[in-house]
């Protein structure tokens, strides 16, 4: 078998949107899963729609999620230029060509002596091609007219150009959106008029959102650029897990894929055709099951940052550890670190209903009351002897466990379960912690 060689074409409009860092993913994983290349083409020749800064967001967010090329804009190749405006000789060249052959010809502008070029579409024939994803697929050239192969400015247009990049740069497989299906038919007559030989295609489902609509750049609704969940605090390995599961699935029931995981079980047999929902939910989920894998110590990097920039201050790092501590399980993302934050630390403190009558189940008058004192004559500076004094408490009354434990921490956060109990309260410090409890104390009258 010939050696595999992918790429991923994008067009300098924009930053890295879903759908493209998906399609550059597929085109990744398969190249590496056979062993093959996988190359990075900058399409630029749409000139008016380039936006400055597009190309390196592109290649900036494709390294961050953790992708890697063998050629391309930034580091070259045997199979360069990878700007098609630095192609155009090449492009010149096979057009005129086919201008000779007479397989295309010149569209004069009215009263000008500018000219477009135009395919000259066979007659009676059809082109027929086996896409990977959705299988064989065929159409008539009467459905397609004379098309445009260079404007009348010399610039080639994107059907034609990608072919001859595709047949120099000796691309084995294109895999890309569903909306390029409509163009196989165009390349593949330039193919064919040239003699060569017509890669494999594979045409991805389309993303849709919750209404089921295709997520479209200007749907407000959803995050839809890899820089912004970057900026929120997500990590590249979880954002490349999920992005993998729109449209493919794995064989297992096991969807937490790392990077080599990803490469080793990608099968282009299970992409799907089917319409691919992007679940904000889901990649919530993933993105908390890879901040479980933290170190403390990323952990921090990631979400300091966040609490800066809200302007909370972070007195000392054992007490940011112990921030973390207890908040790191809620978090599905670095960002939200803050909201997390400002409903421990919440001022006007109340207890709902429902945890209230959770306290109610217990004798714990006795207990806060006792609390309250040992807390008003104790130094809150270390969790253990925070911990010792519950203890202490639950000694003098001959109180354990959950009779114990429950009103103290429902009192102090408001909350019937949680993580560790006295780091909780040594975060909170004591002014709060007594003026919670003296808070319900009040309120019985005692
Ligand atoms: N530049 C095209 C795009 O961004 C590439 C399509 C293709 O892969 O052939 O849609």
């Amino acid at each position: 078998m010939k050696k595999v060689r992918a790429r991923y074409a994008p067009s300098p409009t924009g930053l890295l949107h879903i759908g493209n860092a998906r399609t550059a993913l597929f085109n990744y994983l398969f190249a590496r899963h056979y062993g093959g290349d996988f190359i990075i083409r900058i399409e630029d020749t749409d000139v008016a729609r380039n936006v400055p800064g597009g190309e390196e967001s592109q290649l900036h967010y494709l390294k961050w999620l953790g992708l890697t090329w063998d050629e391309g804009p930034d580091i070259g190749g045997p199979f360069g230029p990878y700007h098609q405006l630095k192609r155009l000789d090449l492009y010149k060249k096979y057009a005129d060509q086919l201008l000779e052959q007479g397989l295309a010809y010149k569209d004069y502008k009215e009263n000008s002596t500018k000219y477009a070029i135009r395919f000259k579409v066979p007659e009676g024939k059809t082109y027929v091609f086996d896409d990977v994803i959705r299988g064989r697929l065929s159409f008539d050239s009467k459905e397609v007219e004379d098309w445009i192969i260079v404007k009348d400015n010399g610039i080639p247009t994107y059907n034609f150009a990608v072919v001859i990049d595709d047949h120099f740069m000796e691309i084995t497989h294109v895999f890309r959106g569903e909306e390029h299906i409509t163009n196989t038919p165009k390349q593949i007559m330039v193919y064919e008029a040239f003699g060569w030989e017509v890669p494999t295609f594979g045409h991805m489902t389309i993303i849709v959102n919750e209404n089921k609509k295709k997520l479209s750049k200007r749907d407000t609704n959803t995050v839809q650029f890899i820089g912004e969940y970057h900026k929120m605090g997500y990590l590249p390995q979880a954002m490349l897990n999920f992005l993998s599961l729109l449209g493919w699935s794995p064989t297992g029931e096991n969807e937490i894929l790392g990077h080599d995981e990803l490469v080793s079980l990608f099968d282009e047999k299970r992409l799907s055709a089917a319409p691919s929902y992007f679940d904000k939910q889901k990649l919530a989920y993933i993105n908390s099951r890879y901040m479980k894998l933290l170190s403390m110590d990323e952990l921090k990097d990631l979400t300091r940052p966040f609490l800066v920039e809200a302007g909370i201050e972070i007195p000392s790092e054992v007490w940011f550890e112990n921030l973390l501590a207890v908040l790191k399980d809620r978090l599905s993302y670095g960002q939200e670190i803050v909201k997390y934050y400002n409903e421990f630390f919440h001022n006007t403190f109340t207890i709902s209903e429902e945890v209230m009558a959770e306290m109610e189940a217990f004798d714990y008058l006795p207990v806060l009351q006792l609390l309250r004192e040992k807390f008003e004559a104790l130094d809150f500076n270390d969790a253990d002897l925070i911990n010792q004094t519950i203890g202490s408490v639950g000694k003098e009354l001959n109180v354990k466990g959950k009779g114990l434990f429950m009103p103290v921490r429902i009192a102090t956060t408001g909350e019937a379960h949680g993580p560790s109990l006295p780091v909780s309260l040594l975060l909170l410090g004591k002014e709060k912690v007594l003026s919670r409890l003296n808070q319900i104390l009040e309120k019985k009258g005692s």
